[in-house]
């Protein structure tokens, strides 16, 4: 499986200043090839294949002097880049791919070559230099690509790596007591089908509060001013900080999760719904699930454990226990069931039944529920096709 190594680099000033040219010339190769998809398929109806995105973009190269001093994969990789963005949106995964704007389009990627690791001089880049980097842990696997990022002021180097993953034990011969199912919430950042719980913590509260107050100051600030531009500095580090904040806190939870339990069972989370909505702190919830998610597989794959995704499907709605309906809007917080007399907080129920759910998912022989592999979602929905009228309640 691709894991990635994230090490700090230290360009010197002028090798910076490279990689900033750089930057802003990938920049205008993305919109011009971005520019040229549609164009084609706007005039002539043909959709511009990866093939023909690269080959155009060797052809820019081939007639800009700046982009001539780029080396040639890095180059291709922003037709990759375009072409991958169009997939995603045909895909229904992302919105329709945008102009980039030149302070955002932030890394570069050498797909096999151009780079070398030298213990003694650095990390070679072609067209940078040798570049000083700080590999604070050992990198492992086989390296396939390399991207240098800029977060903030500070630069980065990404290794992926493929590396070999250790035997899963068949998902149908572990034991139930060693399966977790976990309910993400607003309230709570999860609640765990034994009643532990995790909070969402307090350090993060106050984090993206103050992101909140710099995003109002920012507002007032005369855009492209010097202030401006100090504020958006400060305001990207803060982003920088709370990211790192956020993931070092769900990296612990998630291997908390993992010390015990040999499956987790979490509710797919809906990409769509998440797409379409503006609330600052609605997004910030989404995207703190959606990076749980995501380190929860990344490490169930490393340990040898299981993730397993359910349909959230009416998960908040029936009894874990008897499977009665139990309609309960947002504001019940207690789980009340009128069938089997089951009394819980709500939160408890819903993370009972998705992991009621995920058991029901596994198939009968080996394993390999993962979201690598995707199988029909279990879902409640022949509950309730079998059970009350499935057309009188939506949630
Ligand atoms: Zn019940």
């Amino acid at each position: 499986m691709l894991s990635a190594f994230k090490y700090r680099i230290y360009p010197k000033p002028e090798q910076e200043m490279r990689l900033k040219r750089t930057l802003l010339s990938l920049c205008d190769l993305y919109n011009l090839l971005r520019a040229k998809k549609i164009e084609e398929y706007k005039q002539n109806g043909v959709s511009l294949t990866k093939t023909n995105l690269r080959a155009l973009a060797l052809a820019g190269r081939g007639h800009d002097s700046k982009l001539r001093l780029v080396h040639s994969q890095v180059v291709q990789n922003v037709a990759d880049r375009v072409h991958i963005a169009f997939e995603a949106f045909l895909g229904g995964r992302a919105r329709f791919p945008k102009n980039k704007q030149p302070r955002k389009y932030l890394s570069l990627t050498y797909p096999q070559s151009g780079f070398r690791v030298d213990s003694e001089r650095g990390l070679y880049l072609s067209g940078i230099g040798c570049v000083r980097i700080f590999m604070h842990r050992s990198l492992l696997g086989k390296v396939e690509r390399l991207t240098v990022k800029r977060e903030a002021d500070e630069w980065y180097a990404i290794f992926l790596t493929e590396r070999k993953t250790p035997p899963k034990q068949p998902i149908s011969t572990i034991p139930l007591e060693l399966v977790s199912g976990a309910d993400l919430g607003l309230e709570k950042f999860a609640v765990l089908d034994n009643g532990k719980s995790f909070d969402y913590p307090e350090y993060l509260r106050r984090s993206e509060e103050k992101l909140k107050q710099f995003q109002r100051r920012l507002g007032r600030k005369k855009r492209g001013s010097k202030r401006w531009s100090q504020l958006c500095l400060s305001l990207a580090k803060l982003h920088l900080h709370i990211k790192r904040q956020r993931a070092d806190w769900q990296n612990k939870r998630v291997k908390e999760i993992f010390s015990v339990n040999e499956v987790l069972v979490l509710e797919k989370l809906n990409i769509r719904g998440m797409l379409g909505n503006h609330r600052i702190a609605k997004s910030i919830s989404d995207a703190a699930w959606g990076e749980f998610v995501t380190k929860a597989v990344f490490k169930a794959e490393m340990l040898g454990k299981h993730f397993v995704a359910v349909d959230p499907w009416g998960t908040t709605q029936f009894c874990y226990s008897c499977l009665a309906w139990v309609p309960k809007d947002l504001s019940m917080r207690v789980h009340k069931c009128p069938e089997c007399g089951i009394e819980i907080p709500r939160d408890l129920n819903s993370s009972r039944l998705i992991k009621r759910l995920g058991i029901q998912s596994r198939p009968p022989s080996d394993g390999g529920s993962s979201l690598a592999e995707p199988r029909p979602l279990p879902s409640l929905m022949g509950v309730a096709s079998r059970g009350v009228e499935a057309g009188s309640h939506q949630e």
